[in-house]
């Protein structure tokens, strides 16, 4: 089996080839700072013929038999076998993160994979009583029609793909634009495995494009029913203003709390604060933005946490000893430098830091920061490798410290007394909990999703057939009825 051609096209509708922007962007390797592709960017014309293909394919996919469907779907998954290599590989490169974040992404792609080739035999409707004499009442539940997904780079190709293997499961066509950092992973490989799946074509269009030159046309344009986007707060509240009055579906950012509660297992608690701070360089919309520990733990708890935090390797992400890879680009590295320095200015103390280094200056050790919720590292998403611990006296004040955000994504409660943190968790206002675990959490057949300013809308098993497909209510009515006007 021969490797992918060059990703330097995007497939529009019926065939691939290159944007007609009439510029081009590269693709760059965030640790070395090689260039691994070049391509012709795309524009609203490529974006009209997009979206005219999947018009045209769509209502065929949709008629087909589920198991042609699911048979699709399966077939990707084996592709991801097959390729798991090759795929690792360009999701190291490309996105910077270890071999160990590009096998957990590996495979979360294939089991989304896995869970949407059973979605087309679990689309099913209802019959409703009518107290209509002689009605019949049908609700039919139908593929949406035409699916945009809009993804981000962290992890690319999973985000991409846990819109699109759905979308298309149950009866879409989709048209993705991923990141600009990530075009490969989080569309151009995806396409070509669906392609060499069977998927018929201009059911996925993929349109490799700045967020500000095709962003709006994406949202906007009339065909699109549902808009499935992951990305930040700001740019998803914005979708959601030029959107109208399409389907949304928003996967927002996050400000996770991590609980520790004073009868916490604080080994257990060290080992997931140090996973869920730092996997993947922080750069995860799961993660734990903040540490809450009780006062009557915290000193043991930061002693212990700082200790593991400073037998992190940061470096090279190819290497299979290194924790920690580069940064996703230096306008992100800025970016995190800047919350760093005004959280100092509101009084955090640095317990544990350094300076970006590496090839291209994007490796940041990890930080450990200690202050209030109101220092900007707590106060804001820093989507990096921060981590706040803030001192909570007692459990109330760990709560109100925990809700103190306008965020509800992921977060975490460590406590022996599992029921005692059920009960703590519940009243968190998120959309996830995971008691005695890290906040990184993603299954293919459960509710992923946030409250508040991390979005609208669920992934996962049924709940990703409900986001893309809707209700068709057809009566039929056997008996004539008498009407009274
Ligand atoms: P981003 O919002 O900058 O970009 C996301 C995508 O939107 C990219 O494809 C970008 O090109 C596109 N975009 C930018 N401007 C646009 C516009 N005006 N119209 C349409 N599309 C536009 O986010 P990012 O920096 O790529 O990713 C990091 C953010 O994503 C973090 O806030 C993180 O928490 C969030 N995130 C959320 C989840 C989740 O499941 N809730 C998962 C991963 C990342």
């Amino acid at each position: 089996m021969s490797t992918y051609p060059a990703f330097d096209t995007m497939p529009i509708g019926t065939r691939w080839r290159a944007g007609s922007a009439g510029k081009t962007r590269a693709s760059t390797d965030p640790y070395t700072g090689d260039t691994l592709t070049e391509i012709a960017q795309a524009d609203e014309d490529d974006l009209n013929e997009a979206y005219r293909s999947a018009v045209d394919a769509q209502r065929d996919w949709a008629d087909a038999p589920p198991g042609e469907r699911a048979g699709v779907l399966r077939a990707a998954a084996d592709v991801m076998t097959d390729r798991k290599d090759e795929i690792v590989d360009w999701l190291v490169r490309e996105t910077g993160g270890t071999l160990a974040k590009a096998e957990l992404e590996w495979s979360l792609v294939r089991s989304v994979m896995w869970e949407a080739a059973g979605m087309p035999h679990h689309v099913a409707g209802r019959i409703i009583p009518s107290d209509i004499p002689g009605k019949e009442s049908r609700v039919y539940r139908e593929p949406v029609g035409v699916v945009a997904v809009i993804s981000p780079w962290n992890f690319p190709m999973q985000l991409s793909n846990r819109s699109v293997a759905p979308a298309l499961a149950v009866g879409n066509a989709v048209v993705l634009k991923p990141a600009g950092d990530t075009p490969v992973t989080g569309g151009l490989l995806l396409a070509r495995i669906f392609e060499e799946a069977g998927l018929p074509d201009g059911l996925l269009s993929v349109v490799v494009g700045s967020g500000s030159d095709i962003g709006d046309a994406i949202v906007t344009h009339p065909t699109p029913r549902v808009v499935s986007f992951t990305g930040s707060t700001p740019v998803g509240k914005g979708i959601a203003e030029k959107a109208g009055l399409k389907k949304l579906a928003l996967e927002l950012g996050g400000n996770g709390p991590f609980v520790v509660l004073d009868d916490a297992d604080l080994e257990l608690a060290v080992q997931a604060g140090v996973f869920g701070s730092f996997f993947h360089q922080g750069q995860i919309c799961m993660i734990a933005n903040r540490i809450i520990a009780d006062a009557a733990i915290y000193d043991e708890f930061l002693d212990r946490f700082v200790a593991k935090v400073k037998t992190l390797t940061v470096g090279d992400p190819r290497d299979p000893d290194v924790q920690l890879g580069p940064i996703i680009n230096s306008s992100q590295v800025e970016s995190i430098q800047d919350k760093l320095q005004r959280a100092r200015d509101d009084g955090a103390e640095v317990v544990l830091g350094g300076d970006p280094f590496g090839p291209t200056g994007q490796c940041l050790p990890p930080h450990v920061l200690t202050g209030t919720n109101d220092v900007a590292t707590a106060r804001e998403e820093v989507f990096g490798p921060v981590m706040t611990v803030i001192r909570a006296d007692g459990e109330e004040d760990a709560l109100r410290i925990a809700n103190d955000t306008e965020y509800g994504l992921s977060s975490a409660v460590f406590s022996r007394d599992v029921e005692r943190a059920v009960r703590f968790g519940r009243r968190i206002e998120a959309g996830m909990t995971h008691i005695n675990d890290a906040p990184v959490n993603d299954d293919a057949n459960t509710a992923f999703g946030g409250e508040k300013d991390s979005g609208i809308g669920r992934f996962g098993g049924q709940w990703a057939i409900d986001e893309f497909t809707t209700d068709h209510w057809v009566s039929v009515q056997h008996a004539p009825r008498t009407y009274a006007i």
